[in-house]
């Protein structure tokens, strides 16, 4: 997998590029990351990027040209994929980011991020440039560095090898369409507070019918709105019911 980001501070990704899972997943080479600095596409000698809005009001805009040219030149740099690339823009307009978009990301060949920066884009690089517009929540950050690190963090950590316990993924909450269930480690008594008999048991089955309750429980109590599209079993569906007598 290639993944390119479009940005006005480079170093930012830098760090993260390098760092733990996905620091590793790129030495590996499981993905190639690229840090791409848009400023070196602006066309002027003075390297800017924005500009004052057309209509008045406060804020600077970033211009169409350098984006549209970085991103070309990205395209012409990769080598052709089976796939389009997807080109995505960051922004807190866009669609709400899950973990169905991390999964349906992580089967792709090629990722171009964009990073917004001051007040937004230019409306022509969301209508004839980007295939995707992503927001990590309804909140508003300064920059789409931040955003897009969120989303790469997430696709990375899916690739195949990139996780050293490939199980791991597999059990996390939203994976299974559940929270998941509670962690225990050593040792095994901790100011008095006591790990749960039946994960020192050694009996698999039984286990595994706890863990499954308890992220049962826990999206009940949490994100009872997770449940509704969740994949679930009869027994899910009477355990729930028992839990959630339980409750009243
Ligand atoms: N004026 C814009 C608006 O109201 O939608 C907000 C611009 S914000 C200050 C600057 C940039 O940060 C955006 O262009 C985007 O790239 C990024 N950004 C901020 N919040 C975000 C979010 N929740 N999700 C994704 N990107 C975000």
């Amino acid at each position: 997998m290639r993944i390119d980001v479009l940005t006005l501070f480079p170093e930012m990704c830098e760090g993260v590029f390098g760092t733990s899972i996905v620091g590793k997943a790129r030495e590996k080479g499981i993905v190639s990351l690229n840090a791409v600095n848009f400023r070196d596409f602006s066309g002027n000698k003075h390297g800017s990027v924005d500009d004052t809005p057309y209509g008045g009001g406060g804020g600077m805009v970033l211009k169409p040209d350098p984006i549209f040219a970085a991103v070309e030149h990205v395209l012409e740099e990769a080598e052709n994929g089976e796939r389009p690339p997807r080109i995505i823009l960051m922004c807190p307009q866009g669609k709400p980011y899950t973990q169905r978009i991390a999964e349906e990301l992580a089967r792709e060949e090629h990722l171009i991020f964009i990073c917004g920066h001051y007040e937004g884009y230019d409306e022509r690089i969301r209508e004839h440039l980007v295939t995707d517009e992503l927001s990590i929540g309804d909140y508003v950050l300064t920059g789409g560095e931040l955003p897009a690190l969120t989303v790469i963090d997430s696709v990375v950590r899916l690739q195949p090898g990139a996780l050293g316990n490939e199980t791991s993924a597999v059990t996390d909450s939203f994976s299974t369409g559940l929270l998941e269930y509670p962690h225990y480690t050593r040792p095994v008594e901790f100011r008095g507070w006591k790990v749960p008999d039946i994960l020192l048991s050694g009996h698999h089955a039984n286990i595994e019918d706890w863990r499954r309750e308890q992220a049962l429980k826990r999206t009940l109590t949490r994100r009872p709105d997770l449940l509704d599209s969740a994949n679930l079993t009869d027994k899910d569906r009477r355990m729930l019911e028992r839990l959630r007598k339980e409750q009243l």
